[in-house]
């Protein structure tokens, strides 16, 4: 049995120069205090934050944004628990609409069975040591021709169509592909996989955050995405299938 993981999907936040403007001050979005030296910008997202911010509040572990103390004992920020899916009927017909979808947009099919799993600790449910300071969303099992998508419950929904879709992509390679390719390209391919879900399903912030991602995953993201502009989706699922 193996297991492919995602990471959690909070990019690094990453220090930029405010531009010093007097006539159009940048207040930061959760002190709300006038920024006066340096912002923080999380990559793909459009607010600002002061360094008091970004350096002492703790960091939503879905979308990366500083959150108030109130919110942090919850580690998720007020925004991510407003679109969390907790109904466990919900995220299964949620999965079959991703899954349909991938069908009909991408063309992909699985003739493996693959069963929805959602646990509350997953890194304990696929037997793997948790990252601090990240949050495990999903996983892909395999053992013989029987998978299960494992996923943290009670994900933002914007999350969960893109964790559902990666996981279905990882399903579709381990059907697929050769094992030999490489992490850049398997994570890459399911990020893009997971970016023709999000931009399918309107969910627009969640794919920006994904496109500027500075890991692994948004370096793989990028270069299957500069593929697709030269060769077409051909060339990506053709790369793929050769395992590269
Ligand atoms: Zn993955
Ligand atoms: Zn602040
Ligand atoms: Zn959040």
């Amino acid at each position: 049995m193996f297991g492919l993981v995602l990471a959690a999907a909070s990019g690094p936040s990453v220090a930029q120069e405010a531009e010093a403007s007097q006539a159009n001050p940048l207040r930061c979005e959760l002190c709300k205090q006038i920024i006066k030296k340096h912002y923080y910008k999380i990559p793909g997202l459009s607010e600002f934050y002061c360094e008091t911010c970004h350096q002492a509040a703790p960091k939503c572990l879905f979308c990366g944004r500083p959150m108030s103390g109130a919110q942090a004992p919850e580690k998720v920020c007020a925004r991510c628990r407003a679109k969390a899916v907790t109904s466990p009927e919900e995220a299964r017909q949620l999965y079959h609409q991703v899954r349909d979808w991938l069908e009909g947009d991408l063309n992909l099919a699985w003739s493996w069975t693959i069963s929805l799993r959602l646990t509350s600790d997953l890194p304990e449910a696929v037997g793997i040591e948790g990252k601090s300071g990240f949050r495990e969303l999903g996983a892909f099992l395999r053992e013989g021709e029987t998978g299960t998508i494992v996923l943290l419950e009670a994900l933002p929904r914007d999350l969960l169509i893109e964790t559902l879709a990666h996981e279905l992509a990882h399903a579709w390679q381990a059907e697929n592909c050769p094992p030999k390719s490489t992490l850049l390209w398997k994570e890459g391919f399911a990020q893009w996989v997971a970016a023709k879900a999000l931009d399918g399903f309107n969910c627009e912030e969640a794919l920006a955050i994904l496109e500027h991602r500075q890991d692994l995953y948004g370096k793989g993201y990028r270069m299957i995405r500069e593929l697709e502009s030269k060769h077409g989706r051909e060339g990506v699922f053709s790369a793929v299938r050769e395992g590269r």
